[in-house]
Order: C-alpha cells, then sequence, then structure tokens
C-alpha cells in the first residue's frame, strides 16, 4: 500500500500522523476508542492526557523544555496546541486538555489525507508501512500480537525501576568502587553505612509517603515478584540488611571492614553518566525519594534524573529491537512509538511519534530514514532506547545525562552548562530541518 498506518491516536501517533500528512503521504489512522478503551481513558479524543494536565519545564536550560522547543521547530502539532492552549503554571507549560486533544482531534480528523479507523487493530500488516504507538495501556490483543512477533522475553506490562541518579553528583569521598567478593572486577559504586547512618535511614524509608496507585493498579497482584523496597524495609529493621542492602563481600577499601549496610549503584548507561540504585524499586512520592535517598551516604547532594516508579506500562525491550530510527530491526516496515519504546511522559511520548512519522515518510518516499544525534534531547531518548542488549534497560526520561555532553572541563554554572547544550541542540535541530 502507499499510505501508512498508525495504530493508536494518542500523543505519539497523533504527531506521526501529523508528521506524515504535512509530508503530503496519506494515513490510516486507528484508533479503538471509543468502543474500546483502556484504563485511564476517558473521553474520545486524541491525545487525550490521561492524568496531570503539566508538560513540565517550560525553559530550554530544562530537558523537557529543550525537547519542547526542539519539537516546535519541526512542526509538532502537539506543540502547536499546547502553545494555543497554555494555562499558567509558573515556569511549567500546562494546558487546557480538553481543548488541547480537541485541537489535535480535529486538526486531524479534518485533514483530505487522513483516513479514520475507529477499531482495535489486532494484526500487524504485511504490506504496509506500520506505527505501532498503542501506549503503556496497549490493548490485549495487540499486546499478545507484539509478544508473539518480537519474543515474550522483550515485552513488559509492568515497570518497576530503581531511581537514577547522575553520577557527578555524587560525594565520592563517601563512595568506593568494588563488585561483591570482587567478582566482575569493580562495577558497582557502594555507598557504606554506620550502624546509626543506617537505623535512620531505615526510621525515614518505613515512615515516608507513598504514591496513590490507580483504581486499575490496584487490582493488579503481579508486583508479589517485585517488592518496594520500603515495603520490605516495613518487615522488620534488618530485613534489608539482608536484602538489597546486605554488605558482605563488600569491604572497606581502607580499613578493610564489613561496614554495618551498603546500598549499591549500577551502572545504567554506556557513558557511565548514570547509576541505578539496585532492588530500590519503589512507591514512594518523588518528594519523598529526594529526602529519604539523599540520606543514603554520597548521595546528600545527588541528582535524581529519574524517580523509581512502579505502575503498568507496556513497553517493548527496545534495546534489543529497534534501531534508533525507531525502525523494527527484524521488520524495518514496522515502526514503534511512543511510550512503548521504553520512553517515559507525555513529551517523550509525542517526540518519539514525531521521529516514526518522519521516518516512515522518508521510507515510503524511498530515501533513507535518518537518526538524529546525542547532542538533541530527540536523538538522546531514540539513542538511549535503541543502545544494544540492556539487561535492566527501564523507561525513561529526558534529561541532559543521556545527551553528549559538551566535552568542557571548566566548572559551570548549571544553568550555564544547559543553556549551552540547549543551544547546541537547536543549531543542530535548524540544520536537520532543512534536509527533511
Ligand atoms: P497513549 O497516549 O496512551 O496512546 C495510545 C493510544 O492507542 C490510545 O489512544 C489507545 O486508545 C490506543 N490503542 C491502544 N491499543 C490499540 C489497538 N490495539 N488498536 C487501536 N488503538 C489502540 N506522563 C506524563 O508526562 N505525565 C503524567 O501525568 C502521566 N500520567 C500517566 C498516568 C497513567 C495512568 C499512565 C498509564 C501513563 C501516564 N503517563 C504520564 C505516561 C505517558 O506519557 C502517557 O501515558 C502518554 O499518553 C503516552 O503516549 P502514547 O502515545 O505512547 O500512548
Amino acid at each position: 500500500k502507499n499510505n501508512v498506518l498508525v495504530i493508536g491516536a494518542g500523543l505519539a501517533g497523533s504527531e506521526a500522523a501529523w508528521q506524515l500528512v504535512t509530508r503530503g503521504i496519506p494515513v490510516e489512522l486507528a484508533e479503538m476508542r471509543p468502543d474500546k478503551s483502556s484504563p485511564a481513558h476517558h473521553t474520545d479524543l486524541f491525545a487525550e492526557l490521561v492524568c496531570s494536565n503539566s508538560l513540565r519545564a517550560a525553559n530550554i536550560e530544562n530537558a523537557v523544555g529543550l525537547l519542547k522547543e526542539e519539537m516546535r521547530r519541526l512542526g509538532s502539532l502537539i506543540m502547536e496546541s499546547a502553545d494555543t492552549h497554555r494555562v499558567p503554571a509558573g515556569g511549567a507549560l500546562a494546558v487546557d486538555r480538553i481543548p488541547f486533544s480537541q485541537l489535535i482531534t480535529d486538526r486531524l480528523k479534518q485533514h483530505p489525507l487522513i483516513t479514520l479507523r475507529r477499531e482495535e487493530i489486532t494484526e500487524i500488516p504485511a504490506d504496509q508501512i506500520c506505527i505501532i504507538a498503542t501506549g503503556p495501556l496497549t490493548s490485549d490483543s495487540m499486546a499478545e500480537t507484539i509478544r508473539r512477533i518480537t519474543g515474550a522475553e522483550y515485552f513488559y506490562f509492568h515497570d518497576a525501576a530503581a531511581p537514577i541518579v547522575q553520577v557527578d553528583s555524587l560525594d565520592m569521598t563517601k563512595v568506593y568502587r568494588a563488585a561483591r567478593y570482587g567478582k566482575g572486577g569493580a562495577d558497582y559504586l557502594n555507598c557504606p553505612f554506620t550502624k546509626a547512618e543506617y537505623e535512620d535511614f531505615w526510621q525515614a524509608l518505613t515512615t515516608a509517603e507513598c504514591a496513590e496507585l490507580h483504581e486499575f493498579e490496584k487490582k493488579d497482584s503481579v508486583f508479589e515478584g517485585c517488592m518496594p523496597i520500603e515495603v520490605m524495609a516495613g518487615r522488620g529493621i534488618d530485613t534489608i540488611r539482608y536484602g538489597p542492602m546486605k554488605p558482605v563481600g563488600l569491604e572497606l577499601p581502607d580499613t578493610g571492614e564489613l561496614p554495618y549496610a551498603v546500598v549499591q549503584l549500577r551502572q545504567d548507561n554506556g557513558s557511565a553518566t548514570l547509576y541505578n540504585l539496585v532492588g530500590f524499586q519503589t512507591h514512594l512520592k518523588f518528594g519523598e525519594q529526594k529526602r529519604v535517598f539523599s540520606m543514603i551516604p554520597g548521595l546528600e547532594h545527588a541528582e535524581f534524573i529519574r524517580y523509581g516508579v512502579m505502575h503498568r506500562n507496556s513497553y517493548i525491550n527496545s534495546p534489543v529491537l529497534l534501531d534508533a530510527t525507531l525502525q523494527y530491526r527484524k521488520n524495518p516496515h514496522v515502526f514503534f512509538a511512543g511510550q512503548i519504546t521504553g520512553v517515559e511522559g507525555y513529551l517523550e511520548s509525542a517526540s518519539m511519534g514525531l521521529l516514526a512519522g518522519i521516518n516512515a515518510g522518508r521510507l515510503i518516499k524511498g530515501k533513507a530514514p535518518i537518526t538524529f544525534s546525542q547532542r538533541t534531547a530527540i536523538g538522546g531518548l531514540s539513542q538511549y532506547i535503541s543502545d544494544g542488549p540492556n539487561e535492566h534497560f527501564q523507561p525513561m526520561n529526558i534529561n541532559f545525562g543521556i545527551m553528549e555532553s559538551l566535552g568542557i572541563k571548566k566548572r559551570m554554572k548549571k544553568k550555564e552548562k544547559n543553556g549551552l547544550l540547549a543551544q547546541r541542540a537547536l543549531n543542530e535541530i535548524n540544520e536537520i530541518k532543512e534536509k527533511i
């Protein structure tokens, strides 16, 4: 067929469809709502915001603000609607949610190159380029199809992620490198506790406030095999000291003594700028995570680039399955976009729709799909999720830690550094725009 099938008119699917039709390419846009809905959607509108009406920070010195500006420059419909229906929200870009989704729905529905199919798609077509953008709550039949194609071990229904910190924000005078019993060299960073530090930490952890679960998540029993750290801690003062915080085999390099307890940090990206807290999947509110986990020796001033979450989330193991063009490696006519690729957040999802739309359009016109470099926010995300096998792949928000650093040794204020990163990214986006 000479058109593209976009499956799912959420944040990613709507943006992908828009990028295609503005390039003159006909689109079949399939959306299962309202006949069938996910447990989180409430309307039949496209690009519905299922929870908060905030699209987060607006300024480009913040990575999500930069992502917005890149999308604006690349003709994003999601950003056009967000800017049109902005409501006051301090430094954030928040929107009036119904008009926001209505503008996107109307624009796509009225477009002459769009054929709307209000139906659940359960199979991936063999004779058509398609973009799978069915989101974190992909319908069951579609989830089954994706599992069948990709292999069940590469498709996840839940996200139980530990927080991630930026390595250059750690106090390395307290943290030491070692692997348990010396196995595997010195791959982990270890944060040692004295007895008093551990007891204070345990007290804070077991009394901290948890996030609210969504109704549909309360019925889920799947987290049983993967317990939140605060729940495990609640079983007794020593439980986590014999679990994820056990010190055995992790002697202190200076004295050779065992610390009372240890939090281990595991490398999270290829360039070793990010580390996750091993075994610390958690339901705590984000503010509480900052307060409590900053009590870990060495993490007093840690920059949390992602907080821990435990929620329903369908996503694929993109590092194994996808190229940075968002094409499925085994069948380049199939693209994945949105949260299902392992990005996290409204804007991140929409930006992966934008990239899939551009590339599906290029493919149908016989041009080679493009990749964005890690100097851009869009490239930071698409490269992170497709960066080769990663045993511990977890969904990711945009942040400067997954973008190429400036390579400047001089100490700089964070705002100044981020401003330079943003300017470099936007220059590159301007160049890409000329070519696509
Ligand atoms: P969606 O926007 O969900 O779009 C997928 C679309 O595909 C839906 O319209 C769905 O009806 C349709 N669909 C599914 N299966 C099929 C099928 N087989 N055939 C046809 N259509 C199908 N991110 C934030 O930044 N802030 C938040 O506050 C936030 N809250 C969230 C709350 C919940 C409960 C969840 C689950 C996620 C939340 N997210 C949030 C994360 C994420 O950014 C959003 O879910 C975002 O909407 C993802 O965009 P998407 O396009 O990938 O998926």
